[in-house]
Formats: structure tokens, C-alpha cells, sequence
């Protein structure tokens, strides 16, 4: 992936320096319009990162807006206001570990909230699920939707409870597809151009593994979560049980949630 690129009219990206597992070539910096620029995810406080934004702004960076508040999207947001006194557009971090407690917007943004410049408008979709505070963001013009960690390129995002909520992140990714975007942007990797078959695949996904773990719970009842692991990630190597579980246990709250499963002294029933 190129570090820098236009991707459309006023609408450019920077890849942050984090390449990683979780975070792929790295996180995805987007700068919209070219007089007064709104920054969407400055990453993580990487000074050299954030000097590179404030370079290629073509015009003053007025907005910065964070889709949500884990350690590879808002940090950097702090440095960046305190560089450029832009106003700052956001919800602010949950309780829980892995959350950027500097994130303090000066605009708290919800559902249909609307960024509006001279030059674009931006509208904000409350999108729970990865994390309870995530936002998408649509932009108008383009009918291009900035999508965060919700929806990413090339490889699932992590649900990981209790903040991470399986039943809103489905819901969630039901609404962006039926805002019937033309494209989406991602917080990590590539523009995705078929946005609803993104979306497609990723729920019929879910929703397959969702069915594995209903199966295993049926033919093993009495399981704690973490025994249930081996049943339903027959495909996943032992040292990654730990990661897995944290998926399993996403998957059967919300089967609990939708009257499918129960709870017994802390193992699973159907
Ligand atoms: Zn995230």
C-alpha cells in the first residue's frame, strides 16, 4: 500500500507507521477538502506521522474527527489539536482496558450528527459493535463511507466483549448497507468498491461461525466458553485459543441476547 495517496477529489490518505497483525499495512489517516481540512483518525501519537499530516493539509486542518477511541486511531489526536487548535469531533472513550482515555472532544458527535464545510459534508453513523463508540462517517458528495475499524480491508475486525458487542455489530453493519454507499474507506487497507457485497460476506461470516458455536453448545451442553473453544475453531492453531475465546464468547452473549442460548454456573446450554 502506497503511504501517501489522492484517492478522489479532496480526499486524500496516509498510512500511519504501525504496521502490525492487529493493524495490517497500518492505520489509515484521511484528510478531506483542500482549504479547511478535516483529519479523520490521526493513529497513534507518532510525531512523525502527525508532522506529515499537518504537511500534506493543503489548507488549515480545522476538524479532526476519530471514528473511535482504541490505541491505533484516536491517540494521536491530542498532538494534532494541540498543533493546529482544530475543533475536535468524536465520542468519548468507554470504561476498559485498550481505550485512549486523552481522547476529549470538544463536539461529541452522535447518530446524524453533520460536519458541514464550504467545501464537503460529513454525517455521522453510530456504528456499536468493535467498539461502543464507533462512528462511520458518510461523505456526502461522494457517497463514500469512512468506515474505521467496522468494516476493514482484507480480514475480519475483533468483537471483543464487553465493550465489543456482537448482536450491535451485526445491526451496525446493516444499517451501512443500506446507506447503499458507492465505496468504502477503511481504517485499515485498501478502498473496498463493492460495498455491499463487503458487507454481505462479512455477516453471512459471522453468522456461519455464529451456527458453529449454536452446534457445538447442542452437542456439548454444560461447557464453560473456554472449553467450548476446541469445538467451534477446529481450523485454529492452541496458541491462539486465547484470542478465539474472546470471539466465542462475543458469538454466545449474543446468542444469549436473542434467547438462543443460556447460562448455567457459568457453562453454556441451548
Ligand atoms: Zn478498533
Amino acid at each position: 500500500m502506497p503511504p501517501f495517496a489522492e484517492l478522489a477529489a479532496g480526499v486524500r490518505r496516509i498510512v500511519a507507521p504501525n504496521p502490525s497483525m492487529m493493524t495490517g499495512p497500518g492505520t489509515n489517516t484521511y484528510l478531506m477538502g483542500e482549504t479547511a481540512v478535516a483529519v479523520v483518525d490521526p493513529g497513534p501519537a507518532i510525531p512523525e506521522h502527525i508532522e506529515n499530516i499537518i504537511e500534506k493539509s493543503t489548507g488549515s486542518i480545522n476538524w479532526i474527527l476519530a471514528t473511535h477511541t482504541h490505541p491505533d486511531h484516536s491517540p494521536g489526536v491530542r498532538q494534532l489539536a494541540a498543533a493546529t487548535g482544530a475543533e475536535v469531533l468524536g465520542i468519548p472513550a468507554p470504561e476498559g482496558a485498550q481505550q485512549d482515555k486523552t481522547f476529549a472532544p470538544t463536539r461529541i458527535l452522535a447518530d446524524g450528527d453533520v460536519l458541514e464545510t464550504d467545501e464537503f459534508r460529513l454525517e455521522a453513523v453510530h456504528t456499536p459493535g468493535h467498539a461502543s463508540n464507533h462512528l462511520c462517517f458518510r461523505h456526502a458528495e461522494l457517497n463514500w463511507l469512512f468506515t474505521g475499524d467496522h468494516v476493514i480491508d482484507g480480514s475480519t475486525v475483533v468483537i471483543n466483549p464487553p465493550d465489543g458487542n456482537m448482536k450491535h455489530y451485526i445491526e451496525s453493519l446493516r444499517k451501512c448497507r443500506d446507506l447503499d454507499c458507492a465505496a468504502l474507506a477503511p481504517g485499515h487497507g485498501e478502498v473496498i468498491e463493492d460495498p455491499v457485497r463487503a458487507i454481505d460476506w462479512i455477516i453471512d461470516h459471522r453468522l456461519e461461525r455464529e451456527a458453529k458455536v449454536l452446534a457445538a453448545v447442542e452437542a456439548n451442553p454444560g461447557l464453560t466458553t473456554r472449553e467450548l473453544v476446541p469445538h467451534v475453531y477446529t481450523d485454529v492453531a492452541p496458541h491462539l485459543y486465547r484470542l478465539a475465546e474472546r470471539s466465542l464468547l462475543a458469538h454466545i452473549l449474543k446468542l444469549e441476547a436473542d434467547g438462543v442460548a443460556h447460562r448455567v454456573n457459568g457453562t453454556w446450554r441451548a
